[in-house]
């Protein structure tokens, strides 16, 4: 337990992935000024230094945003240009790159007033970083198990919700837990906007969560992968997936634009699938 620490991930394909993928589901939903409740359920420590020892011990980030971070002056889309401009922010507007956001920080940047943000995070030196980031961010942080915190808080107060679960699959139970988290989740806020993290592994854990997703009574789920070509990309992964309950309009159409262009100049041997796991 808690061997897993994201600093030594953080930046990687991989998160750029989850968290373009968060960024326009949050940035779609708030075209409507009703208040969405916001909860990360693995929240990890909210910002990572690229040059800790940790991050640097495994270089991921080199071939993911550091990489994307090389080209954005090519990448014109305005959407784009906000995804870089939230991550700049978190540099204090410095051309060089040293610090990421994690999830809880993009939830963060891009919410209003009327918007919430509750996390989760179980392990003792990233819910102490997140602590302290929480109180001078005015996020509720709940040092107690992602899966069942959320589970106490649904259906929220405000009228929307939006929910990233992103385990560490440190155990294969992870994989059923989030199934069943999602289902209980979805059945007492249907309309909620959900994303799952997983990864794409060689010996196919990930199956455990797909299959019984289109087991569950859950409906409009859309699966984006990035499958990694030709090396995998830390801990063995094969690409990155994204499940996104209920996307808001157009999330399906621009995360295919976004990845489309930045895919050719990004340089890392990848591509992205993306269909419906179970049609509107
Ligand atoms: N969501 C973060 C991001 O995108 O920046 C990364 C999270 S990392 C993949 C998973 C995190 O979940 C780790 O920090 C780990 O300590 C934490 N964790 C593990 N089991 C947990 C649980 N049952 N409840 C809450 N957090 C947990």
């Amino acid at each position: 337990m808690f061997s897993y620490l994201h600093a030594f991930h953080a930046g990687n394909l991989a998160d750029v992935h989850k968290h373009l993928g968060l960024f326009l589901a949050l940035s779609l939903m708030q075209r409507k000024e009703t208040a969405i409740a916001c909860f990360d359920t693995h929240a990890g420590s909210a910002v990572y230094d690229l040059n800790s020892a940790e991050a640097r011990k495994t270089t991921e980030s080199d071939r993911g945003i550091q990489a994307l971070w090389q080209v954005r002056s090519k990448l014109q889309d305005p959407a784009w240009q906000d995804f870089f401009s939230i991550i700049s922010a978190a540099n204090g507007g410095k051309t060089a790159l040293q610090y990421y956001p994690g999830s809880p920080a993009w939830f963060a940047r891009l919410r209003r007033r009327q918007d919430s943000l509750t996390t989760f995070e179980l392990h003792p030196r990233e819910s102490a970083r997140l602590e302290a980031w929480g109180k001078r961010q005015a996020a509720r942080v709940y040092v107690e198990d992602g899966f069942s915190g959320l589970l106490r808080c649904v259906p929220p107060r405000e009228p929307r919700l939006c929910v990233l679960i992103d385990p560490p699959y440190e155990v294969k139970h992870d994989y059923r837990q989030v199934v069943d988290t999602l289902a209980n989740a979805w059945r007492r806020c249907r309309h909620g906007v959900f994303l799952v993290w997983y990864p794409i592994l060689r010996e196919r854990y990930q199956d455990t969560l797909i299959r019984g997703v289109e087991k569950s009574p859950l409906q409009k789920v859309l699966r984006s992968e990035l499958l990694f070509d030709p090396e995998p990309v830390g801990q063995g992964m094969l690409g990155s997936g994204l499940l996104v309950v209920n996307p808001p309009w157009h999330w399906e159409e621009q995360m295919n634009t976004l990845l489309s262009q930045a895919l050719p100049l990004w340089g890392v041997g990848a591509r992205h699938e993306q269909q419906w796991l179970i049609p509107e």
